[in-house]
């Protein structure tokens, strides 16, 4: 197994890291650096400077308007762009629903919803979760019900992270209550401006607004919404949330984390304190053993092996690093 970058792919990371630094926003990179709230415009505006090169759909094949990266270039851009202080991507629509649209939609629905994804100008929200469906996510009950050509929408969804902006949100919709749970699932987009739609803050222990409920009261959507098939939600879902997984290692953020630790306990005086460097040190073991898991599913993937055996595996492993290096 390789674990080295061959020389293209260095000059790759060469001129990422180049175009980073003259297109991210100073304002946007010092709020990142120094852990700071970041607003919808700040976001949305780093999104928007992707867009316009090309690359905020930075793991979208060519044939969908992406840059057709390899897996290797991908996780040098994810590296660049998170040392360089810029925000996260926010993922829910050129991470997760844009790959079901390109896998299960029909033309009609790719060539109308991807260029806003695309472009950043379209903000997505991701509705799974509802009371008493998160792990057990097969037993949402939220109600479509198909009058004419229209799904008739009633039902509530649960911490709708920044759903507060959103303008489309991604459904998992009880179509049937016929057979297991999972074959009564569909997938549905729906217009958040729609009548019926109410999003309610849950406030969280900081005091911070990222997460929200979000109820649907007779909420009418155009059947043409309709991901695939109706009641075949449930594998649309799975093939989504296998992209959540490989994207969520996140050892870079871990990495720039662990920098801002460093430099907080340095000037504070503690850095001193032998027991507060071993604990440093730990932490620094684990990120390097997740970068190297990462390296190797990198290694995997471009040997042509499937490396999603392993993805569930980074998932938790980086949980881990990333809760230890939180603020
Ligand atoms: C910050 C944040 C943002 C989120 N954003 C979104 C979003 O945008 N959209 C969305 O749809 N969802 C979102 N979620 C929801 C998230 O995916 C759910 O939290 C998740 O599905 C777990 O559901 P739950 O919180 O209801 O926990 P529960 O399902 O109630 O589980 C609670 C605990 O019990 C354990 N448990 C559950 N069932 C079993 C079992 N059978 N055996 C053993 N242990 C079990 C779980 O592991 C967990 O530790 C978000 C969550 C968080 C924390």
């Amino acid at each position: 197994m390789d674990l080295s970058f061959t020389p293209e792919e260095q000059k790759f990371r060469e001129e990422v890291r180049a175009w980073v630094k003259e297109n991210l926003p100073q304002e946007i990179s010092h709020k990142v650096h120094n852990a700071l709230e970041l607003t919808r415009d700040d976001l949305q505006g780093w999104a928007k400077i992707l867009g316009k090169k090309g690359w905020l759909g930075y793991g979208w094949p060519k044939e969908f308007g992406g840059p057709g990266w390899t897996a290797v270039q991908r996780h040098l851009f994810e590296e660049e762009t998170a040392l360089a202080g810029a925000p996260r991507i926010v993922p829910f629509g050129p991470v997760m629903v844009a790959p079901v649209i390109m896998a299960f939609g029909n033309a009609e629905q790719q060539k109308r919803f991807l260029p806003g994804i695309a472009s950043g100008e379209v903000w997505w929200s991701q509705g799974y979760s509802e009371p008493g469906s998160g792990s057990d996510l097969a037993s949402v009950k939220t109600k479509a019900e198909r009058k004419g050509d229209k799904y008739i929408v009633n039902g509530q969804k649960t911490w709708t992270t920044l759903g507060q902006y959103g303008d489309w949100m991604f459904n998992l919709v009880r179509t049937s209550n016929e057979g297991k749970p999972q074959t009564g699932i569909s997938f549905l987009l729906l217009d958040m401006k729609s009548p019926g739609v109410t999003v309610r803050p849950i406030k969280l222990l900081d005091g911070g607004h990222e997460v929200n409920e979000v109820f649907f009261d007779n909420v009418e959507v155009p059947a043409e919404n309709l991901i695939g098939e109706e009641n075949k939600g449930w594998t649309y879902a799975k093939h989504l949330l296998s992209h959540e997984r490989t994207n969520i290692a996140d050892v870079n953020r871990a990495k720039r984390e662990l920098e801002r630790l460093k430099r907080i306990a340095k000037s504070e005086g503690v850095y001193e304190d032998q027991r507060f460097r071993d604990e440093i040190a730990k932490l620094e073991v684990d990120i390097v053993a997740l970068e190297m898991m990462v390296l190797r599913v990198l290694s995997a993937a471009t040997s042509g092996k499937n490396s999603l055996d392993v993805a569930g595996l980074l998932r938790s492993a980086a949980a881990r690093s990333s809760s230890a290096t939180a603020n």
